[in-house]
């Protein structure tokens, strides 16, 4: 009999992934809490949270309860001109935890689709505002996902490099810091009358490789936009549900966002879905009895019920005062490693916000393709984790479940690698 290693290469194709050079996909059989099981009975640490999307840990009973509940309730319906509970109730929970500049909710599947409907929203407020603005700014070396809109406001790199003469014009500025951000500020008065909206990961560019910057000068450099009617798109689609050691990035700043996007977290990492917030203002630059001033988008599965009960399920989880301790907990825990590697000669930098530790190697080069970053994935898988570094920068994000003894074992193994390696 073929094993599902074998079967799964005879069909499918991987994402981010040369398929003539990859080693063959580990197929996984089972997940439970901060574990997932191969076809072997192997275990792994899920240490990068599945792709930042797991927050409880795997299969959590709870979630899938509630989700199968749902699903012999009402497993999905078309969300123009119907709507269901699951939707209503979490519009209601996730706005109450938002800034209060947030009234609306728009639903999509997945992070990329909530940072094209952002776009669409500000460059169509514009358009029926018979103004039309259409430059966008952004970061060097942003990531807002795969689709063109969202490749097109993220930094230029090898992922967007075969498609590059396809995507619209965006302006990328530097990250504010204390000591640039006054020529930020006059580089954005040369084009702010043309600029639509300015979009950017909260405190990390996690894609990038986990590169932070200071709350003070982001929330400086959004009140300079708001100044210019520059509208604010926070993606917290990764910096959301508790990532930051905040519930959102947006609790570490001082000024507020337009429109906020979500995804990753927001069902606890159990189905897809992504979501778009907004305030009134905008919102309402839509409402009116034109019908060509309505927002033209949506998707098969916008706001399925399964989705909405999952992330309803994971909220109500994220609050209870347990995994806020966790969440503490794991912080605490980063700070006293990081600490004691700070000064490896192989470390070449250590950044950490919250529950997300990143820790830079010297290496000759830093590319996303560097050697040291299969080196570096074949080793802690072969001691039962998952971690898969970016480039020469290996981070820890791991599920809230996770246990001390967990975290020893993966910081130990580190602290081995660097001896090793
Ligand atoms: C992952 C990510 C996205 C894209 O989300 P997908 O669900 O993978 O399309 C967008 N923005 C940020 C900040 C992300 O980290």
């Amino acid at each position: 009999m073929k094993s599902l290693q074998e079967r799964d290469q005879l069909v499918n194709w991987h994402p981010y992934t040369q398929m003539k050079t990859a080693a063959a996909p580990i197929a996984i059989v089972k997940g439970q809490g901060v574990f997932l099981y191969d076809e072997n009975g192997k275990r792994y640490i899920d240490a990068v949270s599945s792709w930042w999307v797991t927050l409880h840990g795997h299969a959590h009973p709870y979630i899938a309860q509630r989700v199968s509940e749902q699903l012999n309730t009402l497993e999905q319906v078309i969300f123009a001109g119907f709507t269901h509970e699951p939707a209503i109730q979490l519009a209601e929970n996730l706005l109450k935890l938002l800034p209060s500049n947030q009234q609306k909710v728009f639903y999509t599947d997945n992070g990329s689709t909530a940072v094209e409907v952002a776009l669409k929203m500000c460059l169509q407020y514009w358009t029926n505002q018979k103004q039309p603005k259409r430059k966008i700014l952004a970061f060097k070396n942003a990531y807002h996902g795969d689709t063109f809109g969202a490749m097109s406001v993220s930094g230029r790199s090898v992922w967007t490099h075969p498609f590059e003469e396809l995507l619209f014009d965006v302006v990328f500025i530097d990250l504010p810091n204390a000591d640039n951000l006054a020529a930020l500020k006059s580089q954005i008065d040369e084009i702010a009358t043309e600029v639509c909206c300015f979009i950017y990961e909260p405190l990390v560019q996690g894609s990038a490789g986990m590169l932070m910057y200071d709350a003070e000068s982001l929330s400086t450099l959004m009140n300079y936009c708001r100044s210019h009617k520059i509208w604010l798109i926070q993606d917290e689609v990764f910096t959301g549900f508790g990532r930051t050691g905040k519930l959102f990035a947006t609790d570490h700043l001082t000024a507020v966002p337009d429109l906020m996007c979500f995804s990753k977290g927001l069902t606890g990492g159990t189905l897809p879905m992504g979501i778009t917030t907004c305030t009134a203002p905008i919102y309402n630059a839509f409402y009116s009895d034109n019908q060509h001033q309505a927002l033209f988008h949506g998707h098969s599965f916008t706001a399925n019920p399964l989705a909405c009960t999952a992330a309803l399920a994971s909220l109500e989880l994220l609050l209870l005062a347990s995994t806020q301790q966790n969440i503490g907990r794991i912080v605490q825990k980063h700070k006293v490693f990081s600490k004691s590697i700070s000064q490896h000669p192989k470390i070449k930098a250590i950044r950490q916000l919250g529950t997300i530790l990143a820790m830079e190697w010297n290496t000759d080069s830093s590319s996303y393709f560097s050697s040291l970053k299969e080196k570096l994935y074949v080793y802690f898988l072969e001691k039962g984790i998952l971690l898969r570094p970016l480039g020469n920068i290996l981070y820890i994000l791991p599920p809230y479940c996770i246990e001390d003894s967990e975290l020893d074992y993966i910081y130990h193994a580190i602290e081995e690698a660097l001896e090793e390696l």
